[in-house]
């Protein structure tokens, strides 16, 4: 093969006029970033940024940038590096709980548990009372089966970890009978055939997408002699409508108990308080499927429940201290945070303070109060020179839950000349916002505005859309 051909002389003298990566280094503005992040990865940084320079001027030809241009470049990269950190966002969406934004925003007693244990040692395993070593989550684990009207309860990292927990423990090796239209896939490669799979499960599929009837379940523990678990799997995030059949839970229930099965059910969003109660209305609620004759419930605790991220299984307590000794829970366990957390979020359940919670608060709050806020926001902002108009709009809870319903709610819009140049500087801005582009508007909704995050918003909007 023929070497590549030598660049041509000026070629080369323009490459001998980019800085070296020391003198780059060097640089104060550069130090300061070094001072941040370490020398490693700046290094890396002005590398990366030196070689697509060289690239540039061999493939296209041009001049060679000046060492000013690479120190500001190099100082925009590491700016962007840090905006990669999990930050704050104001979450101005009206997606109650948005997925990409973290799910449920944790109350304020959630927050000040962790900021009063995190910080030192906790009695996380520790029992006070006899200074001997306690059992982890003891609290929690009471608080949950209290609420759920559960005999017993336990909790993982998610939901996932939780299904696929209480499916190897409960029916590795044998079949798991689930329905055609159950089949589902959550966000972020959740999937409930992988899942089983993986659980070492035999998955037995029964019915059709859009009807599956008691009597299918019941000719396939005919039809095999190894079914252990009967799996119910809530439709989280779609909705069948039309010709559509499944059978109630009771139902399920009478055929596990009667052929000496179990019953799982993977519920997903984990409503404590029915959303009918606000007008949202087909998603279930744990103290129900607990009643109606699930052996176990699966649910998230960063859903309708407006914990932090954790995966709850409520049940009889035969089975969940079956499930306990199963050595994947010691890998799929609850961190130390979440679970302070969460301890904390269950006591405002057990107080009756559910308003307390901000996700619950954001589903919660009335379309008229919505409208109030974003009018007096629309009239503080026309103080400030940014004109803005309050519209009606479909707010949405998100995460895998209430599929398709929309909440009344009420925006802001505005019409600035660059609409997506607005919304990344809002993103990118501190605090960063993170609106909603519909029809070439921005849109900011009032619903999932956390109450101390006001004035910030509107300092924020101020500064972005000002003309
Ligand atoms: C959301 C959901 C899961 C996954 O929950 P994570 O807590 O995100 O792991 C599993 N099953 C169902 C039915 C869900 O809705």
């Amino acid at each position: 093969m023929a070497p590549p051909s030598a660049p041509p002389d000026d070629v080369k003298a323009r490459l001998r006029q980019l800085p070296k990566v020391d003198r780059l280094l060097g640089r104060p503005e550069v130090e300061a970033l070094t001072a941040r992040l370490g020398p490693r990865l700046v290094k890396g940084l002005v590398q990366d940024l030196l070689q697509r320079a060289r690239e540039e001027v061999r493939e296209q030809g041009g001049e060679a940038p000046a060492e000013d241009a690479l120190v500001v470049a190099t100082v925009a990269a590491g700016r962007q590096l840090l905006n990669r950190r999990a930050r704050r966002v104001i979450n101005a969406t009206g997606v109650v709980l948005h997925t990409n934004l973290g799910r449920a925003p944790l109350s304020r007693r959630a927050v000040d548990a962790i900021a009063a244990t995190a910080g030192g040692y906790s009695s996380i395993e520790l029992d006070l009372v006899t200074g001997r070593r306690g059992a982890r989550g003891a609290f929690m684990e009471i608080a949950l089966a209290q609420l759920t009207g559960a005999e017993a309860a336990l909790v993982v990292n998610n939901c996932a970890a939780a299904v696929l927990l209480v499916l190897n423990e409960l029916a590795a090796g044998r079949g798991v009978v689930v329905s055609r239209g159950e089949q589902v896939e959550i966000g972020g490669g959740f999937r409930v055939p992988e899942v089983l799979a993986r659980s070492g499960a035999k998955m037995i599929e029964v019915g059709t997408t859009n009807r599956t009837r008691t009597r299918d379940y019941a000719r396939a523990i005919d039809e095999h002699d190894d079914v252990a678990v009967l799996l119910r799997v809530h439709r989280s995030n779609f909705r069948q409508v039309g010709f559509v059949e499944e059978p109630p839970l009771e139902e399920l229930s009478a055929l596990a108990k009667e052929r000496g099965l179990l019953l799982v059910h993977d519920l997903g969003g984990g409503a404590l308080v029915d959303p009918a109660e606000v007008g949202l209305m087909g998603e279930p609620v744990v103290q129900d499927c607990v009643g109606k004759g699930a052996d176990v419930v699966c649910f998230s605790a960063d859903k309708l429940l407006g914990g932090p991220q954790g995966g709850v299984v409520v049940g009889r307590a035969e089975l969940v201290e079956r499930i306990r000794k199963n050595p994947l829970q010691r890998a799929l366990r609850l961190g130390r945070l979440p679970l302070v957390a969460l301890e904390a979020t269950l006591e405002s359940y057990l107080a009756g303070e559910v308003d307390a919670i901000p996700a619950q608060a954001a589903m919660r709050r009335v379309p008229e109060a919505v409208r109030e806020r974003v009018t007096r926001w629309r009239e503080d902002l026309a103080a400030r020179g940014v004109a803005a108009e309050v519209v009606q709009v479909g707010a949405q809870i998100g995460g895998g839950t209430l599929a398709e319903i929309a909440l009344a709610s009420w925006a802001l819009a505005f019409d600035p000349p660059d609409v997506d140049g607005v919304a990344q500087q809002l993103r990118q801005g501190e605090p960063a916002v993170m609106a909603r582009i519909q029809a070439g508007r921005l849109l900011v909704d009032g619903r999932t505005v956390l109450d101390d995050e006001q004035g910030p918003l509107l300092q924020a909007l101020t500064a972005a859309l000002r003309a």
